[in-house]
């Protein structure tokens, strides 16, 4: 990819790029909807990934160009940038220029071009993958000195403040941070990270993504209500963030709360960051095929409490379970995008087989499916 790439870059810019860059999707193996509650998640990369080429200008002009979207190179100011101004897909490379730039970096202008294989809107983070790829070229070509994990934190600003989307810190994290190998253990709270050995060939397993390609439009209301929820139960318990109720307490906590609804949400953060603790411990002790009912209780609380789920989600974790997967949960932020579904390597094509026929029969479009293979995360590539 990366040598048409260029030869695209020298098409649209005349010169040949400075250097190109590549940052992944990811998945969520557990830990969903804890992220705003101070909480933990346990992300790997996918080897599905966005890649740049790039070079840097001196007169303060973003030319923007991607493969995968109609029309041509989009050209915006590097000083004229501010938030809320770009809508469309340009708005992620430049909210991240904009990010660095008023972090007080001097990014003078780029030109960029890019290609992704990380599908849009899947619950796979294409949108991270733009931003992480844009913000490591930026750090390698301006010398800028930055960690993974801070250009993880620009990106995540990028697309809270100037794009205005109110995601948490686990996406650019991933994409930024991961290993090949591992799953990454961020705490949300103080941003600790560690790499968790993740080695499903050694096992005889597989990690299978199950893309349903279906997106069921709620509105930014049923993420702003949950957001609310939990953080009207860390009120009413008098807790910073939901992180802080330990699941020894939980009885207790619930027993506080008067509102049905918001129960149910704590009950969900509690008992998922929970399910990340016991996930890792299996991990660490070399169990990765005991881990596969910890992802499906993690999808019956993500249904029935959090109430993220959708039929086609849920179809797949049963379709998955009955021709015997060990285990899946939908990954990401639910209402359609993707499920996971852990199985051994001998059933792997049974399963998937069987997802399948269950969409078929429900009269559904074939759902994507393809293995998540434990990847790196942001790299140059040339
Ligand atoms: P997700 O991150 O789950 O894939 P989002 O809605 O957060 O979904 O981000 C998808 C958006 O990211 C797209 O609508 C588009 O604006 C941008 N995007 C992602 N990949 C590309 C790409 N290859 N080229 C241009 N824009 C992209
Ligand atoms: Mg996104």
């Amino acid at each position: 990819m990366t040598d048409p790439l260029a030869a695209a870059f020298r098409e649209l810019f005349g010169a040949a790029p400075e250097g190109v860059w590549a940052a992944p999707g990811r998945v969520n193996l557990i830990g969903e909807y804890t992220d705003f509650n101070d909480g933990f998640v346990l992300p790997l990369a996918l080897p599905r990934t966005a890649v740049a080429a790039v070079s840097r200008r001196t007169d303060g002009l973003l030319r923007l160009h991607s493969a995968d979207v109609p029309g041509g190179v989009v050209e915006l100011r590097a000083d004229e940038l501010a938030p809320g101004g770009r809508k469309d897909w340009a708005g992620y490379p430049a909210g991240v220029v904009w990010a660095l730039r008023d972090a007080g970096h001097p990014v003078t202008g780029l030109d960029l071009h890019l290609e992704s294989t990380v599908p849009t809107g899947a619950g796979l983070s294409s949108s991270a993958a733009l931003e992480v790829v844009t913000a490591v070229a930026c750090n390698d070509l301006f010398e800028l000195g930055l960690k993974p994990w801070q250009l993880a934190r620009l990106c995540q600003r990028a697309e809270n403040v100037f794009v205005g989307v109110p995601v948490g810190i686990m996406d650019q994290t991933a994409a930024a941070c991961c290993t090949a190998g591992h799953a990454l253990h961020l705490d949300t709270r103080d941003l600790a990270q560690r790499q968790v050995p993740l080695d499903l060939a050694a096992e005889g397993l597989r990690l299978l993504v199950v893309d349903t390609r279906v997106q069921h439009e709620l509105g930014d209301g049923a993420y702003a209500q949950r957001r609310e929820g939990c953080e009207e139960g860390a009120r009413a318990l008098g807790v910073h963030a939901l992180r802080d109720v330990v699941p020894e307490h939980l009885d207790e906590a619930l027993a506080h709360l008067h509102d049905p609804t918001v129960r149910r949400y704590v009950r969900h953060v509690v008992t998922e960051n929970a399910r990340v603790q016991q996930v890792i411990g299996l991990l660490d002790a070399g169990d990765t095929r005991s881990i596969g009912p910890v992802l499906t209780a993690g999808h019956a609380s993500l249904r029935d409490d959090f109430e993220v789920s959708c039929a086609e989600l849920d179809l797949v974790v049963e379709a998955a379970n009955a021709a015997g997967a060990l285990g899946a949960r939908m990954t990401g932020g639910g209402f359609g995008g993707s499920a996971i579904v852990l199985v051994t390597e001998a059933e792997a094509d049974a399963v998937a087989a069987a997802v399948t026929e269950a969409f078929a029969a429900a009269g559904l479009r074939a759902p994507r499916i393809f293995p998540a293979v434990p990847s790196a995360g942001a790299r140059r590539l040339a």
